[in-house]
């Protein structure tokens, strides 16, 4: 099997069914699986984006344990965690993905990364065994800018390396990112 084949069996088995599908599963309503490739998405994928709904309600409406709020970002802990620590930071903005990103956002996706390392701070992680990373289109589930904070990677599991796959065609580092803007 050519090794682009492979990578195709692997994804279609598993990366379209991320961890952070098993939370869209368990909101409601459905989040559409229609995206719009542009930076604020839509009026109606905003009213059913359940990132928007944890970053308006802090958390209560659906029941999530706040880390971490302030004007530009929210820190949740990920419902499906793919290592002892996980955790997601959102943008409070719905901005559908890390791809539609500009140059605006920098200082944004800075924060986001910032915010992520000092939460694995204060829980005593080191920070090198901290893996950082955001989906990249067309593989993701939840259609509003999330960045995944996992640790320890150590003790990831082969599933969850492959889909956190740092640099691949669907995960992708915040200096990859930030490299664009
Ligand atoms: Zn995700
Ligand atoms: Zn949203």
């Amino acid at each position: 099997m050519s090794t682009s084949l492979l990578h195709h069996s692997l994804l279609s088995r598993y990366l379209f069914v991320p961890f952070c599908l098993r939370l869209m599963a368990s909101s409601s309503p459905a989040i559409s699986s229609k995206v719009e490739d542009t930076a604020d998405g839509n009026a109606a994928a905003l009213a059913s984006c359940i990132f928007c709904k944890i970053a308006a309600s802090g958390g209560e409406k659906t029941n999530t344990n706040i880390l971490y709020q302030d004007n530009d970002v929210v820190a949740f802990p990920d419902i499906k965690p793919a290592a002892k620590h996980h955790t997601l930071v959102i943008s409070k903005q719905h901005v559908l993905n890390a791809k539609v990103l500009t140059s605006e956002h920098k200082a944004l996706v800075q924060k986001m990364v910032d915010t992520g390392k000092k939460l694995m701070q204060e829980q005593g992680i080191e920070l090198d065994d901290v893996r950082y990373g955001f989906h990249w289109p067309p593989f993701y589930s939840i259609g509003h800018l999330h960045l995944h904070v996992i640790a320890p990677v150590s003790e990831m599991s082969f599933l969850s390396k492959i889909i956190f796959k740092p640099n691949t065609w669907w995960f992708v580092t915040p200096d990859y990112v930030l490299s664009r803007l």
